[in-house]
């Protein structure tokens, strides 16, 4: 029989992460021979291009990021056309005779135009599956707060099915992330200790040494924690936590997650500063070279008082984890790029050593690295080589992908995904309403907090502040900088 053809629709094709992510992850696919023969893509959008011109610029985009060229050519003959058009009926309505059999519609446009994509779609009869399957890809942020978010998942479901729908976030395609479901649960290593009698706290960071990029106008409206805290950070906090499913197909993976925040202890409001810590970088240097503070970046408002740093500490009410603080935080323009999840575990007795060195010794942490480089670490101690009876920490290390070495990129696999209808990895409406349900009261008192916004100069491990939350003289941030 003749296979239906698949068309991948990418909606504000001209924007930054359709050019600088999406078609290098499509081309990525094509080269390994992973993209089905039968996908064909379509680029949609407001600006004028030829489809000639518009694959130029991919190639010099490819060349600039240092991506390989093989098979370029034979992934161009992927595209069908360059569909010029804004959101309006007319212009959407220009797609119906690419899409007659399977269509996957990427919305890469800023969120604010979510619902009315998602409609128009609707109106054209794009999202009937009576000729192949109809697929929404919806990028984040899913709304601003718990309200919105609300909101725009109404408007987007009455006409698609949450079977349709894929909301990305694409630190669930990354390596390190779904290696933690492999590693927790394909060994029996760490699982049997993986609660609150053997763990002490863990700490889930995404620091980054970078400033905006360019999206000045969007983060200053959402801050580091819609950016990062709602989404990335609370999906690694809920892989970390979450009981193990009883199968990786259905829903049971993110049933598991959905879970964990619903065990949350809620955060009063009055006393959201013992709970979370905000700040804001100020001129600083990072290695060498000396940079700006947010308020004097480009696009920024004098007065903003939007945050780049945020740090928040959970507690996940249940059996498994009453008592154990989770630290999130993440930020920008810190001292180094570093992205992980370290759990500490509790110190063993130490009878056996009392009044030698050893007395002192240094828990043993568990680490998911994702940044620099992906790996895993146990950080064990060992007796120093010698006559006296002195610790050391040793470190074992498991990289399984070092800085630069080649791999699959996170948009890569989640759209291989998405066309295979696996949505696993994408996130169910309850997880994206339940992460908002846990953070809003911090929202809400941020936004209604007049006080001044500590601040922390570029390039530095945060602002000093961030230790407020600490549970425990004996708990302290892991450095950026090794
Ligand atoms: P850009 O602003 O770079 O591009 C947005 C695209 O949407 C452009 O093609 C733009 O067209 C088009 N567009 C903007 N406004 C409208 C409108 N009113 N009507 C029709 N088309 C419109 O955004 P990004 O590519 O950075 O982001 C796209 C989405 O992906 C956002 O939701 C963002 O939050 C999300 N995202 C982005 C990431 C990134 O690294 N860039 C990372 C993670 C998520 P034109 O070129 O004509 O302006």
């Amino acid at each position: 029989m003749h296979e239906r053809e698949t068309t991948i629709v990418i909606f504000g094709a001209t924007g930054d992460l359709a050019r600088r992510l999406l078609l290098p992850a499509l081309s990525q696919l094509c080269a390994a021979r992973a993209l089905p023969d039968t996908v064909r893509i379509v680029l949609y959008a407001r600006r004028s291009y030829t489809l000639e011109q518009y694959l130029q610029e991919a190639e010099a985009e490819q060349r600039r990021q240092g991506q390989s060229l093989d098979g370029w050519e034979r992934f161009c003959q992927r595209f069908v056309a360059y569909v010029q058009g804004g959101l309006d009926e007319a212009g959407v309505c220009q797609l119906q005779p690419y899409t007659q059999g399977n269509a996957l519609f990427y919305l890469a446009l800023p969120p604010g135009v979510f619902a009315t994509a998602s409609q128009l779609l609707a109106h054209a009869g794009l999202h009937d599956e009576t000729h192949g399957f109809r697929r929404l890809i919806l990028e984040k942020p899913f709304g601003y707060d718990l309200e919105s978010a609300q909101t725009l998942d109404r408007q987007v479901r009455t006409h698609w099915r949450e079977e349709q729908i894929f909301r990305i976030d694409h630190y669930l395609g990354k390596e390190t992330v779904q290696n933690i479901l492999v590693f927790r649960f394909a060994n029996l290593l760490l699982e049997p200790l993986w609660n609150r009698n053997y763990v002490e706290h863990v700490q889930i960071t995404a620091a980054e040494s970078s400033g905006l990029e360019g999206r000045a106008s969007y983060y200053d409206q959402a801050g580091a924690l819609r950016d990062m805290i709602q989404n990335h950070l609370i999906q690694l906090f809920t892989l970390t936590a979450m009981e193990p499913p009883s199968s990786l197909v259905y829903d049971d993976l993110r049933t598991e997650k959905v879970k964990v925040l619903k065990s949350v202890r809620p955060i009063p409001r009055s006393a959201v500063n013992a709970f979370a810590v905000r700040a804001q970088y100020t001129a600083g240097t990072i290695g060498e070279t000396r940079v700006r503070g947010y308020l004097e970046e480009e696009g920024i408002p004098h007065d903003s008082t939007t945050e780049t740093y945020a740090a928040v500490k959970f507690y996940v009410d249940n059996w498994r984890w009453r008592g154990v603080p989770f630290y999130l935080r993440t930020g920008k323009r810190l001292a180094a790029d570093r992205s992980e999840i370290a759990v500490q575990f509790k110190t063993p007795p130490l009878h056996l050593f009392r009044e030698t060195p050893l007395d002192r010794l240094e828990p043993n942490w568990c680490i998911f690295e994702m940044k620099p480089a992906e790996a895993i670490y146990l950080m064990a101690q060992a007796k120093r080589v010698g006559l006296e009876l002195t610790p050391r920490t040793i470190v074992l290390r498991a990289p399984y992908r070092e800085a630069g070495q080649d791999g699959f990129d996170a948009y890569t696999t989640l759209l291989l995904d998405a066309l295979e209808g696996n949505r696993q990895h994408f996130l169910r409406f309850d997880e994206v309403e339940w992460a908002w349900r846990v953070l809003d009261p911090i929202l809400k008192a941020w936004q209604s907090d007049a006080n001044p916004l500590p601040t922390y100069p570029a390039g530095s491990e945060g602002p000093p502040e961030a230790v407020r939350i600490l549970d425990s003289e004996q708990h302290h941030w892991r450095p950026l900088k090794p």
